[in-house]
């Protein structure tokens, strides 16, 4: 999911916002707290859908990075639950310097390297188009030669009952040569019925690696994968397919809400486990935190990635660690990130 309800504000304040000092989490703190489960799978995790805070003023409670959250406090929870790396969706807006947002992802990969995956999130003002142009995607991208391995999370539904973007969009026809040319995967949340532009998409740009995920998808997703190559799926609905990570639920809220593991694990391998059997290279796991402070928190980071070694365990072992790591690797390798 994507968070709509951005607030940008003048930009005196938001220089303002620049100036404020952010605390760092000392690493000392950033051990595991929670053990997991006997048998639970150990190995390495990626989490492939993650959302990075934005750098301007963010509505309410949500967060933004220097005010109410830092990108330390991020890595420590990461380090802590076990997560290697994430496919890190870092925003740009307009109406902003967009160096401003570009500094923030340079910084991350050169604090954390390899840790934060920068992927290139430009929303316009309302999501309508839910993108920047290719033209000011290619500016952006020239600006950082070689930081940015995706672009995305870019939502396809409707955003306040506008239109739904299909992938076969004009606005998108534009935009395939510009990332094919950075060798950039592309993030999208798909809208409602479309699997015949998806279908059209994937035989059109067999060189680009497409990273979908959400219900709208979903029943296709079986058949999308036995005809095309290029097409992954994060899987982050866990936990019983209860959408928990966002900003009208509270920690203690998820924490009661996913208590009960044995009971929600059932439902998850009922609906996961012979779909990632069926394609064990293209499934990957994933969590789509980053839409309220709390998920950030290590307890929560713990709790989803204890609860996805539990998962994981469940599956067949030939496919475990291909959703647990080895399969957003390999998409890494394929945009020049190595090891
Ligand atoms: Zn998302």
């Amino acid at each position: 999911m994507i968070s709509r309800s951005t607030q940008l504000i003048s930009t005196s304040l938001f220089l303002f916002s620049l100036s404020v000092t952010t605390v760092t989490a000392a690493t000392d703190d950033c051990i595991q707290t929670i053990t997991p489960a006997d048998d639970a799978y150990t190995g390495i995790l990626i989490d492939t859908h993650f959302h990075i805070p934005q750098t301007v003023d963010a509505a309410g409670k949500q967060p933004e990075l220097g005010k109410n959250i830092t990108l330390a406090e991020i890595a420590c929870t990461l380090k802590a639950e076990g997560t290697k790396s994430v496919f890190a969706f870092f925003p740009v807006y307009e109406d902003f310097d967009y160096e401003i947002f570009i500094k923030e992802a340079r910084r991350a990969e050169a604090n954390y390297p390899k840790r934060f995956v920068p992927f290139l999130m430009p929303p316009t003002s309302d999501d309508d188009p839910p993108t920047a142009n290719a033209k000011t995607l290619k500016q952006m991208l020239n600006s950082a030669p070689g930081l940015f391995q995706g672009y995305g999370e870019i939502g396809l539904y409707s955003f306040n009952d506008g239109p739904q973007y299909p992938p076969t969009a004009q606005i998108f026809k534009n935009i395939y040569p510009v990332v094919r040319n950075h060798n950039l995967m592309v993030y999208f949340h798909p809208g409602q019925e479309q699997s015949e532009e998806f279908a059209q998409t994937l035989a059109a740009h067999p060189n680009i690696n497409f990273i979908v995920h959400g219900d709208q998808i979903q029943p296709y997703i079986d058949e999308l994968m036995n005809n095309y190559d290029n097409i992954y799926y994060s899987v982050d609905m866990l936990y019983g397919d209860q959408y928990l990570l966002r900003p009208e639920v509270t920690k203690q809220e998820f924490l009661d809400a996913v208590a009960d593991t044995d009971t929600l694990l059932q439902i998850d391998w009922a609906t996961w486990k012979p779909l990632i059997e069926a394609h064990p290279t293209r499934f990957m796991w994933s969590t789509d935190r980053g839409d309220a402070v709390w998920t950030f928190d290590q307890e929560v980071g713990e709790t989803l990635a204890n609860h996805a070694r539990a998962f994981i365990a469940g599956l067949d072992p030939a496919a475990q660690e291909l959703f647990a790591y080895k399969n957003a690797r390999r998409l890494m390798r394929q945009t020049g990130l190595g090891n």
